[in-house]
């Protein structure tokens, strides 16, 4: 027995059996490719055999550039082999793996698939009408008669790349998920990721549509226009990016290299709209060489949708890629260098721009093929988001309390003006009395006071003998000169709980609370005494004056009007009774003038 194992070692060391790359334990087992295949640059028919010995090949890791694995300027055509081994397989029973499938992640530009020397599928076109289709997941199951006898599978993918995308853009089985198990669990994975893609851009294109909305109803709010446009671009290209466009019927028949040129020409003008949202938030206008900077985006990205064809996509990614670095870290030292200012917009933006500007940059890496990593473009648009939402947010609160504090100060001054308006309407212009609104006011309260007090008071009417005289003899601005002066005599005579108003034209009216008639009489004639001794100069004019005064007491019972109606009629008995005296209502004066007010 040793004799025969040993022989079957020398025998194995002379013709090696294939070595296997990857090992499947069962067909319900999943297991990622990912990892060391046999490469080899050029192209030949039999390289697709399981036959064939790939032993001498080139490895290479996969998912990754071939270019970062010491092919950096091939193009054209190469291959990839491995040999997986599938156990389980009872007996030899190759019908047990009928459920298994190989999904294939993206490939740049094309490539063919064969599975056990035969061709199972492919993706995108070959020259002579190549047609690159870099970035599309396939699934394929697995042909059972593809497995050989001793459960190995041969796995050969014919690649070619795109001459035009010399050392720029990436190539081979370049990204994503390479594996193999049952179709159902690869169909789950691939639409797992597929599907929060899906949401991510239909989000965004909510935000955006919903910040464009905001921005019509508040034109003077432009970052809401360029927040609007950027999450519209990132829905768009986070749509592109997904695998949805080989799949949704309607995105399908867009061709494949619109569909790339929509990406390109997206991702290229996202640094330009990215340059006018920050300058609006910080509220700067930006600097020339910003609108230069802005300018060549734009103009890249026009040139990557107008011109046709897919080679300018290839061409144009390395000169964005080398732009856009240096604007990214120039964004991040401007954003820091405000927040460090005290500018409370760039302090919560700096972690969302910083986290956006790391996956920005993750993703140049990863389309460089320099490292293996999923891209996070979509994701640090949402810290974007994010933070501009609490900025957003801050600042609608910030602007909430300078409203409300404008408000109450607003509030205030117009408390004060009305407050002044109210007095003004109580006051006489002319001689800065009350006027008879005042008046009324104040003997409303001492109405009221009175009746709670059991007292009181004295209301007199005054008027000016022959004032029409002294207005026609010396003018009317004299007679206002009078007036005033009239005004600041009586005034001048009272004690302060007395009130004194213009009734109208030269009348004025007295309310005197806690006084008896009699003590009106006494100063109703102080009053008169004082002002025909007064004398007024105007001008080169020296005048006298005189007054008739109607005394009238106020009594418990009485209406307002009663009582300036008696104290009217005393004082109309005054003037007939040939004027410059007082009559206190009640006295003979008034019966010789036959005036008898109707008593309360
Ligand atoms: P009497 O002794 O009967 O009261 O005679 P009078 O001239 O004072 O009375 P009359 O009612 O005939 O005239 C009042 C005048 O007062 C007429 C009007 O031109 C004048 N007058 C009323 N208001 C003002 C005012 O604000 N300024 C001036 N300058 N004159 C006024
Ligand atoms: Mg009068
Ligand atoms: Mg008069």
């Amino acid at each position: 027995m040793r004799l025969i194992a040993l022989l079957l070692l020398c025998l194995g060391s002379v013709a090696p059996a294939q070595a296997v790359e990857f090992e499947l334990e069962s067909v319900d087992q999943v297991v990622y490719l990912h990892g060391a295949w046999r490469f080899r640059a050029g192209d030949d028919p039999r390289w697709a055999d399981p036959d064939y010995n790939h032993g001498p090949w080139d490895n290479i890791l996969v998912p990754r550039d071939w270019r970062r694995q010491g092919h950096d300027e091939l193009t054209g055509f190469a291959w990839y082999r491995a040999t997986v081994q599938i156990g389980g397989l009872d007996g030899g029973r190759r019908d047990l793996a009928h459920p298994l499938s190989i999904s294939l992640g993206k490939v740049h530009s094309a490539y063919e698939l064969y599975l056990g020397g035969k061709l199972v599928g492919s993706a995108g076109r070959f020259p002579p009408d190549p047609l690159p289709l870099s970035d599309r997941y396939r699934l394929f199951s697995i042909p059972p008669e593809a497995i050989d006898d001793d459960g190995k599978l041969l796995v050969a993918v014919r690649v070619w790349r795109h001459p035009a995308l010399g050392e720029s853009s990436t190539s081979g089985l370049y990204e994503g998920k390479f594996f193999i198990g049952p179709g159902f669990e690869l169909t789950k994975q691939v639409w797992f990721g597929e599907a929060f893609a899906l949401m991510l851009a239909i989000s965004y294109l909510g935000f955006g549509i919903y910040h464009l909305y905001l921005y019509a109803r508040n034109p003077r709010l432009p970052e809401l226009l360029w927040f609007g446009l950027i999450a519209c671009l990132v829905s768009v290209y986070t749509l592109e990016m997904s695998q949805w466009k080989h799949v949704v019927g309607w995105l399908q028949a867009i061709p494949y290299v619109l569909h790339k040129k929509i990406e390109y020409g997206v991702i290229y003008l996202l640094p330009a709209l990215g340059i006018e949202l920050l300058c609006c938030l910080l509220r700067v206008q930006p600097p020339t060489w910003a609108r230069v900077y802005q300018a060549w985006f734009v103009l890249i990205s026009l040139v990557a949708v107008l011109v046709p064809g897919y080679d300018i996509l290839a061409y144009s990614l390395f000169y964005w890629q080398l732009s856009v670095v240096p604007g990214l870290f120039a964004t991040l030292v401007l954003v820091v260098w405000f927040a460090a200012r005290g500018n409370l917009e760039a302090r919560t933006m700096t972690v969302g721009w910083a986290l956006f500007l790391f996956c920005a940059l993750n993703d140049i890496v990863v389309a460089q093929g320099a490292v293996q990593h999923p891209r996070l473009l979509s994701f640090g648009f949402a810290a974007i988001l994010i933070t501009m939402a609490i900025s957003l947010a801050n600042r609608f609160t910030r602007m909430y309390s300078h409203l409300d504090g404008e408000v109450q100060r607003r509030t205030k001054e117009l408390e004060r003006t009305n407050e002044k308006l109210v007095e003004a309407a109580r006051l006489d212009i002319l001689t800065g009395l009350l006027n008879r609104r005042g008046f009324a006011d104040k003997v409303e309260q001492e109405i009221a006071r009175s009746g709670r007090s059991g007292r009181g008071f004295v209301v007199m009417m005054g008027d000016l003998d022959r004032f029409k005289a002294c207005n026609d003899q010396h003018g009317h601005a004299c007679g206002d000169f009078v007036l005033q002066q009239v005004a600041e005599l009586l005034r001048g005579q009272l004690r302060d709980v007395d009130t004194l108003a213009r009734w109208g034209g030269e009348e004025f009216i007295f309310l005197l609370p806690e006084t008896t008639l009699e003590g009106g009489e006494t100063l109703a004639e102080k009053l008169r005494t004082t002002l025909e001794c007064t004398l007024f100069s105007y001008e080169n004019n020296v005048l006298s004056m005189t007054m008739t005064i109607g005394v009238a007491a106020f009594s418990t019972g009485m209406r307002l009007e009663d009582c300036v109606a008696r104290a009217d009629a005393a004082l109309y008995a005054g003037k007939q009774a040939g004027r410059n005296r007082v009559v206190v209502d009640g006295d003979e004066t008034m019966e010789l003038a036959g005036e008898v007010p109707s008593s309360a």
